[in-house]
């Protein structure tokens, strides 16, 4: 339920009206956009009369949100939400901030020397996983919380944010300590104890689109994040299963104005999971951009015929140096910029 307030409501008054609305049982979320402040009430709606309180000085009107995601939805908040990361890097502005690394951490000596480069190159954000969601059991599952030590020391060498990825909700908060985003992966995206936790884990959420989720689900799984309390969620188009075998997945762009229209979280494209395939990984982060993402995720590796996971897509550091050229004229074309370092 949305509580729209008047244009000459005064702040006695709002303070008047989040004393009623939690009074009723209700967490009063106060937003003040440029046309209009409203006060989201979130909680169980069934058994609440609107006239409660359109009865009260300073109020409009009432009215549901008629979407069944509803922080996460444009009717609950108008303007583009912004996530700020550590050192100045804003995603759902006007600037393109470019997460960059290799899929897995997999020594100091990968990790330094790739950030370093990577840093140069214009990444504001380096990824890389350490606890890693691995299709076979057999496969190498990442180094664990000694990944994350190294990834908290490239980030003191370069000044990189971390972003990187929690697999339950008891590694939460352990992945919570180190990184300044917290991935939950699209394999995880309907993990709802998962979201739950990291929705209370005190740091931005980057949530990845399931691979067979539809963009209602996606938003579902982003109003877990919400619900809980944290408002710093950006999510992120990855690909999506198709018929054909071209590609690992079939990146979906479509859902990245699909999402501006439905929701005013922040959204950004994962060319390299999208593809699955190295050459297809620069022109679909192109077309990325042009789309409106407001960020991109691309795997990068010192060799990737050597990586432990994900080599077929990594791209070589000369190709994300061609790339960062490439992407910088296409925001600019469309009134953005791509965010260097901080
Ligand atoms: C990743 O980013 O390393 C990853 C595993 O991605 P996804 O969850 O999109 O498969
Ligand atoms: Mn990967």
């Amino acid at each position: 339920m949305l509580v729209v307030l008047k244009k000459s409501v005064t702040e006695s008054e709002i303070d008047h009206i989040r004393e009623r609305v939690e009074a009723l049982g209700f967490r009063a979320h106060l937003s003040r956009g440029e046309v209009r402040t409203v006060i989201g009430l979130v909680g169980d709606h069934r058994g609440l009369a609107k006239e409660a309180l359109l009865s009260l000085q300073g109020v409009e009107e009432v009215h549901a949100v008629t979407k069944p995601y509803k922080q996460v939805s444009r009717e609950w908040r108008e303007a583009d939400t912004i996530v700020e990361i550590s050192g100045g890097i804003r995603f759902g502005g006007p600037e393109v901030p470019i997460i960059a690394g290799p899929c897995a951490v997999e020594s100091d000596e990968q990790i330094f020397g790739i950030a370093d480069q990577l840093r140069a190159m214009g990444a504001s954000l380096l990824r890389g996983g350490a606890f890693k969601p691995r299709t076979s059991p057999y496969s190498w599952q990442g180094l664990g919380e000694e990944g994350l030590k190294m990834l908290a020391r490239a980030r003191e060498a370069t000044g990189l944010a971390i972003v990187t990825e929690a697999l339950d909700p008891d590694g939460v908060d352990l992945v919570a300590e180190y990184a300044d985003v917290l991935q939950i992966g699209a394999r995880n995206m309907q993990n709802y104890p998962l979201l739950r936790r990291a929705g209370k884990c005190g740091k931005p959420v980057l949530l990845k689109r399931g691979m067979s989720a539809t963009i209602n689900e996606l938003l579902l799984a982003a109003e877990y994040l919400l619900a809980e309390g944290n408002d710093d969620v950006i999510l992120c188009e990855r690909g999506v299963r198709s018929f054909d075998n071209h590609t690992r997945n079939l990146l979906d762009l479509t859902a990245v104005p699909v999402v501006k229209a439905l929701s005013h979280l922040p959204i950004i494209a994962d060319p390299s999971h999208g593809t699955g395939v190295r050459d297809k990984v620069i022109p679909m982060a192109r077309a990325s951009v042009a789309a409106g993402a407001d960020g991109l995720m691309v795997e990068v590796h010192p060799n990737p015929p050597s990586a432990l996971s994900d080599g077929a897509q990594s791209l070589y550091p000369e190709q994300f140096s061609d790339l960062m050229e490439q992407i910088r004229v296409i925001a600019t074309a469309i009134g953005r910029s791509v965010k260097g370092p901080a």
